[in-house]
């Protein structure tokens, strides 16, 4: 069992993690609890990823054929580990199906929840059939045709909210999610594409479209699809008597009052901690984070570790994070748990 590495969870932290395992010379195993690999890119059914602008099917999907592909991995999907026993070098999971699994380390990339916008009612999510989340208008996206839920009607103009669910301390988030503002920015430009008579507008109270993304999303969205930012605290989402939606806040730049009807707004929803996690930290025996995210063992000297030996992470059970960088704290994750091994195989022999 000291070649195998379990992994669990198959987005794109833990298929990077499995893939890099097996590269190594070891064996893998993955455990997903859905049906499906690809993690929250295949199973949100994402549109466009940014930065590569490549399909999220079409990116995640090769992540996916690498390690189905793989004859030193096995996968197990619907399945769960129920529980852990052993230490570092020799540990044994039992899983959900009753079987049990032997490997010498595992790797945690059991990833996030997705905000759930019904936690801010005030804006509308769950009480008007045009206020969607950045998941569902992605869906939209990807199905080609932007049109309003509620009677089909082609938008005249679509609001986006950002950081909804995340730098909230009302709610008990206070993180920034990272990636929704380039998200955002994008997603207004695939509107625009789609639906060139569609107006886009981002409510934000700041623009986090950090490194590489500033002209590539922010000022390409501004200047070449005409998306209109504007700074304001929104304070609700009401229905006007035509059948639209009323977004009312405050403009924070001149200080004023503004109401704007809009046809469909959409929620741009944070990273949550994986609702999974308390079961996951009893099960593991690892620690989290004040926010409920895992905890990382040290931040410089062991960055894919947890608290408990032999059991690494990667991704976002860290925090929010964005694809790219899961993807490489995967292949460390992996890398690493496998050098842990083979240091533990010389010295007992
Ligand atoms: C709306 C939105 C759009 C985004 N778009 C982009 C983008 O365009 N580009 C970008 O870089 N990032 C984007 N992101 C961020 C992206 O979703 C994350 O970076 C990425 O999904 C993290 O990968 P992960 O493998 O760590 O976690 P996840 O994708 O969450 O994968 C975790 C996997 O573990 C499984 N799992 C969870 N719990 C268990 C358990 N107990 N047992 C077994 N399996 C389990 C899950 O089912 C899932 O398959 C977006 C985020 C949001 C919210
Ligand atoms: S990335 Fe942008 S939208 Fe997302 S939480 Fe941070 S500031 Fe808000």
């Amino acid at each position: 069992m000291q070649d195998t590495v379990l992994v669990v969870g198959a987005g794109p932290a833990g298929l990077s993690a499995a893939a890099n395992v097996t590269a190594a010379g070891y064996k893998a195993v993955v455990v997903e609890k859905e049906e499906v690999l690809g993690g929250a890119p295949i199973l949100s059914g994402y549109a466009k990823l940014v930065p590569s602008g490549e399909w999220a099917k079409d990116a995640i999907g090769r992540m996916v054929s690498r390690v189905e592909q793989d004859g030193n991995i096995t996968v197990y999907k619907s399945t769960k580990v129920t529980q852990l026993d052993g230490e570092a070098g020799n540990f044994t999971a039992t899983l959900s199906n009753g079987e049990k699994v032997s490997a010498g380390a595992v790797v945690l990339a059991t990833g996030f929840t997705h905000f759930d916008s019904i936690n801010k009612p005030e804006w509308g999510f769950g009480t008007y059939e045009d206020v969607l989340t950045t998941t569902q208008m992605e869906q939209m996206v990807a199905s080609g045709k932007i049109a309003c839920p509620s009677d089909g009607r082609v938008p005249e103009r679509v609001a986006i909210l950002l950081c909804v669910g995340s730098r909230d301390r009302q709610i008990g988030r206070e993180w920034c999610s990272k990636i929704c503002c380039t998200v955002s920015a994008n997603l207004a430009m695939e509107i625009k594409e789609i639906s060139p008579e569609t107006d886009v507008f981002i409510y934000y109270m700041d623009i986090r479209t950090f490194g590489l993304y500033e002209d590539k999303f922010y000022w390409k969205s501004q200047e070449e699809f005409k998306t209109k930012f504007v700074k304001a605290r929104i304070a609700e989402v009401t229905a006007s008597g035509d059948g639209r939606l009323l977004v009312k806040g405050e403009d924070t730049l001149v200080k004023r009052p503004i109401i704007i009807p809009f046809d469909i707004v959409v929620h741009a929803i944070g990273m949550d901690p994986n609702e999974d996690n308390p079961e996951i930290s009893r099960i593991f025996g690892v620690g989290l984070e004040k926010h409920g995210f895992i905890e990382r063992a040290e931040h410089y000297t062991n960055t894919c570790g947890t608290t408990r030996k032999g059991i690494y992470s990667c991704g976002a059970t860290y925090g929010p994070e964005t694809i790219d960088d899961s993807i490489s704290q995967g292949a460390a994750a992996g890398a690493r748990a496998v050098a842990d091994l083979h240091a533990l195989v010389r010295k007992a022999g």
